[in-house]
């Protein structure tokens, strides 16, 4: 058995900023496990930028203002509390990343540039150029490198072990050799991101299947908010690549078959500046009203040119690139077509301002010893829907703050046991596939997962759509129950990666779906073309999702609306 003071599970951005919190007490022994390569994490694919109302190209910010476009984007299911902290802390977290080394871009008397994103009133996105995800990655991992925190590279978390509402550790599977180990730890965290590979159109890495939620949720521990889903309104046409928001930020125009800005019809105000959720739906009713482009009339187009060759060569180099490597397009010259694509999970697994997993029963009691944060945790700070720039933001806000409790906290938790008992779940599941036979293949099992969620439980749903979606997720676990995997053996098997990896997708995507079913209203990313609007009176709630004998069971629980600070931002209709 391994042993450390803390474990963090995932090497994104939360996962990093935490260690580097913990390990500044040279006497706490701290490490990191990761399925891929530290910076290989998907945090590194974020290109447009990270928010804080610096005020550098505006003196109209504050962070109220920014507090408010958060709780507003979120179409007010955010946790005041939360949002409060997060743009209240945003500035600080900057200047501390700057220290460190990262390179943002700059205004040329030297002050960190700032540009435009969807549904924030003042410009306050700081970027470096649009590759601000990588820059931060590898200035966090320079860091790491330097204090020598241990690195689990390419071992994967397969098993959650909480005894009595503690934490004692984890079952873990090391990629290279196939050997199953046990690690026990006082404080365990999780940073294991977000879940959008369950959408055949996604921009999510091939690592984003939701693993750490699955975990949290076969130990007892409720998720929250699974419904919503953020569809990003410009994803490469047909395989979702992301092509950065930071694109509109500068100034690209949308447009319809007919040659159209029709943003103009859905946020006359704020075109293409309006938050994802509504400009996403508004491309989807234009593809589906017959004024999508292309020979398959499924996308619009996002023209570049009206921004200028000078300024995209230098804001923009990534989106160039993209455009040109996988679509074969050059938006110097034409415009690009693009399409609604998953991009980011609000749901996740319920955790307090300090990153304590708390299980919101009654009693709200803390599963102990047990942390989160990041895109896998829903600290609710983006509610229903998230703003460009803000998740970036949350993952360093929430990874410092929680990295600060385990620092804090983790000498007083005792010493945790795990015993041989604890691997037999995790031993089952892996020899199930290792050495059982089954007729299914796991590929197909996911690529009609995938159809499926995208199908039916994607921009726009409903009861009849849901319901197909349901029946669709039992048939594929049912599947699943009969899959098999060919290759048998132990080092760098992929073929078991994937099988596990899908087993979790599918356990998931039903909560997705339920949670979807049953909350009748449109809200956020949540769109219900049967209850096209939102209903606070009964909805304005957040959904938690147990595990139950016989499937998930929902529970409800408030929405908290108690800044420190200020008085809190009251649900308001929600116009751009
Ligand atoms: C293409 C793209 C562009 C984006 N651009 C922006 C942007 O400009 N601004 C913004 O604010 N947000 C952006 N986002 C969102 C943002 O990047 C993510 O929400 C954020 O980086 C998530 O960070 P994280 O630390 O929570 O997780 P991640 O960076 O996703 O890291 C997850 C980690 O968990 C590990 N892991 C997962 N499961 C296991 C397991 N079973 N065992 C071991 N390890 C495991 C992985 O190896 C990885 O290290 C973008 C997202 C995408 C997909």
């Amino acid at each position: 058995m391994l042993q450390h003071d803390v474990l963090i599970v995932g090497s994104g951005l939360a996962g990093m900023r935490a260690a580097l919190e913990v390990a500044q007490d040279p006497t706490l022994d701290v490490a990191i496990l990761t399925k891929v390569h530290p910076l290989r994490s998907h945090s590194g694919a974020a290109q447009g930028g990270i928010a804080a109302s610096l005020n550098n190209s505006t003196d109209q910010d504050s962070w109220e203002l920014h507090m408010y476009d958060t709780v507003k984007g979120g179409d007010f299911l955010v946790d005041q509390n939360a949002a409060e902290i997060m743009t209240r802390e945003a500035p600080e977290n900057i200047f501390e990343l700057e220290h460190m080394g990262c390179a943002f871009s700059r205004y040329d008397d030297g002050r960190i540039a700032q540009r435009r994103f969807g549904g924030h009133t003042e410009p306050r996105a700081v970027y470096a150029t649009d590759r601000t995800g990588h820059a931060l990655l590898t200035v966090l991992f320079e860091q790491l490198l330097k204090l020598g925190v241990k690195v689990y590279s390419e071992w994967y978390a397969l098993d959650l072990i909480v005894r009595d509402g503690v934490c004692q550790g984890l079952v873990v599977y090391d990629i290279l050799t196939g050997q199953l180990e046990t690690i026990a730890a006082r404080g365990v965290m999780f940073a294991t991101g977000g879940y959008g590979r369950a959408f055949r159109v996604t921009t999510n890495s091939f690592a984003s299947t939701g693993d750490g939620i699955v975990l949290a949720y076969r130990a007892g521990i409720p998720l929250q908010d699974m419904e919503f889903v953020q569809f990003h309104p410009t994803g490469l046409q047909g395989s979702g690549i992301l092509l950065s928001e930071a694109a509109r930020g500068e100034g690209a125009h949308l447009t319809n078959a007919d040659g159209e800005r029709f943003m103009e019809r859905y946020a006359a105000e704020r075109m293409e500046l309006a938050p994802r959720d509504i400009i996403a739906r508004a491309e989807q009713t234009e593809i589906d009203e017959g004024r999508g482009v292309t020979d398959l009339r499924d996308s619009v187009f996002m023209d570049l040119r009206p921004i200028g060759e000078e300024r995209i060569r230098y804001a923009l180099p990534a989106v160039m690139h993209l455009a040109k490597d996988f679509a074969g397009i050059d938006p110097l010259k034409e415009p690009v077509p693009i399409q609604p694509t998953a991009h980011y999970s609000m749901g996740g697994i319920p955790c307090d301002v300090d990153g304590q997993v708390r299980l919101k029963d009654q009693e709200d009691r803390p599963i102990v010893g047990f942390f989160a944060a990041g895109e896998c945790s829903c600290v609710s700070v983006h509610g229903a829907n998230r703003l460009g720039t803000n998740s970036l933001l949350e993952a360093v806000v929430f990874g410092r703050r929680t990295g600060r409790t385990l620092r804090n906290r983790v000498k007083d938790l005792d010493p945790t046991r795990i015993t041989e008992g604890d691997m037999v779940d995790a031993v089952a599941e892996v020899d199930r596939f290792m050495t059982g036979h089954g007729d299914q293949k796991v590929g197909a099992i996911r690529a009609d997962l995938r159809d499926l969620m995208m199908e039916k439980c994607g921009v726009f749903r409903s009861q009849a759509l849901l319901d197909e979606a349901l029946g669709g997720v039992k048939d594929l676990q049912e599947r699943f129950t009969r899959a098999a995997i060919d290759d048998h053996t132990t080092t760098f098997n992929t073929d078991l990666l994937d099988a596990l990896e899908l087993g979790h997708m599918l356990e998931y995507s039903e909560l997705i779906v339920v949670g979807a079913l049953t909350r009748q209203e449109s809200r956020g990313g949540h769109a219900r073309v049967d209850f096209p609007t939102r209903d606070d009176e009964h909805w304005f709630k957040h959904t938690l999702a147990y595990r139950d004998e016989d499937g998930p069971r929902l529970e409800y629980s408030e929405v908290n609306m108690q800044p420190q600070y200020r008085d809190p931002y009251p649900p308001e209709e929600r116009k751009y």
